[in-house]
């Protein structure tokens, strides 16, 4: 049997061998016709585009430089030649339904004479936002079904959310909890967190939580030190995880100081690393990281798999060396949820076990995700494939096993 995975007329647009992995981005990058070097290439020539794509490091000035202002508007977009003037109207709708942000470190990544940029289509509204499908959902994976306090969510008995924030430095088009997420998003602080440290106090068979908003990473240095000196007053509580983009779109953020700070005492800790595009992987990204992991953190990856963005072989592929290049070990790769006005990023399930099976015959077990689905409505996650392995459902028959070439082969009964 021939998986119609490897039948090389089969591979369209991923036929090309799978691009080098980009060990990190900026200047002294690896060779090879990386993403971010052929941007680099088509940006240099764009009028519009400021001189250089690497990232100042000086404390002022315009787009791509640290300490410059998020882009939160249609207009601060027009103005700095990210969206043409001509699709204002129907990206000012967007505006005000679904919370705009673009930091300056993801906005010098974008290629505006590209119309199909991976940067641009996971932070810049796009008027396919406004179509809202009969089977799209507010609360695409059921948390407030499982809230039992504020801030927390308890889906199953060992872990559970604390949400501390629902304000992100970005705001990603595809989010699956877009409806909550927002500037002035309101944070978890005074009586509402203590009860919710309380909650979980009192509940025994927590043993992990898991910070996430929003982004908790936005939160100050100062707060971040009190809710990690909080949960490691907590004996039951083993395991704490922050969820976080920070790292990527905000990478002057994790300072060496910051990346101790999220340390709980005694405690083991893990960060999750939201990136969806391997050129998401500057130089300035990969020392944020690179502070996470020697300050102690275990360090896993989150993506979405995203039509237009990395739903190709040759960009995932590129997108899991770079994690485990840079110390982060590949955990969820999420089929997108059924957000409101995202069904231009959704692939179809089949599409995605093609893509995460040639994933399987190419990478290193290193670089290998869970394809994971969040069951519309609360029901938990679900691994959703590809399988290997069939026959099992008769007993005492034995199962045949399939190769990473598509050949399948006997496996022998116990
Ligand atoms: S960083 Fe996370 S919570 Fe914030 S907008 Fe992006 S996906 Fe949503």
């Amino acid at each position: 049997m021939t998986s119609k995975f490897f039948q090389r007329t089969d591979l369209g647009r991923d036929a090309a061998p799978l691009l080098p992995p980009p060990a990190c981005g900026g200047e002294g990058r690896g060779g090879g016709e990386s993403p971010r070097r052929r941007s680099t290439a088509l940006v240099s020539a764009h009028p519009a585009r400021p001189p250089t794509l690497a990232l100042p490091t000086t404390a002022s000035g315009g787009r791509g430089q640290v300490g410059a202002a998020p882009l939160r508007s249609i207009d601060a977009l027009i103005a700095q030649g990210l969206v043409a003037p001509a699709r204002s109207d129907a990206l000012r709708q967007v505006a005000a339904r679904y919370a705009v942000s673009l930091t300056p470190a993801m906005a010098a990544l974008i290629d505006p004479a590209d119309p199909a940029d991976p940067i641009a289509r996971q932070f810049v509204p796009d008027a396919a936002e406004l179509a809202t499908l009969p089977q799209e959902l507010a609360d695409p994976i059921g948390d407030a079904a499982h809230s039992p306090v504020e801030g927390v969510v308890h889906r199953y008995p060992d872990r559970a959310l604390l949400k501390l924030v629902h304000a992100c430095p970005v705001y990603c088009r595809f989010c699956f909890r877009r409806e909550m997420v927002g500037p002035g998003g309101d944070a978890l602080t005074g009586e509402k967190f203590d009860a919710a440290l309380a909650y979980l106090a009192a509940h025994p068979a927590i043993w992990e939580v898991i910070m996430t908003g929003g982004d908790p990473l936005i939160l100050s240095g100062r707060r971040i030190r009190e809710v990690a000196r909080r949960l490691a007053a907590i004996p039951h509580i083993k395991v704490a995880r922050w969820h976080t983009r920070v790292p990527m779109v905000q990478p002057e953020r994790v300072t060496a100081d910051y990346a101790r700070a999220l340390r709980a005492p005694g405690k083991a800790s893990y960060v999750a690393i939201h990136a969806n595009h391997p050129r998401e992987f500057t130089a300035q990204a990969c020392a944020a990281l690179a502070r996470l992991a020697d300050a102690g953190h275990v360090l896993i990856s989150q993506s979405v798999l995203l039509r237009g963005v990395n739903a190709d072989v040759a960009t995932l592929a590129a997108l899991m060396r770079a994690f485990v290049e840079n110390r982060v070990k590949p955990y969820y790769l999420h089929h997108p949820d059924l957000a409101p006005g995202t069904g231009h990023f959704r692939l179809s399930l089949e599409e995605g076990q093609a893509l995460v099976k040639r994933l399987r015959g190419h990478l290193s077990g290193l670089c290998q995700p869970t394809y994971i689905l969040d069951i519309p409505g609360g029901a938990g996650k679900a691994p959703v494939g590809p399988a290997f392995l069939s026959g099992c459902e008769n007993p005492g028959a034995g199962a045949m096993v399939e190769d990473r070439f598509g050949v399948g082969h006997a496996y022998p009964p116990a």
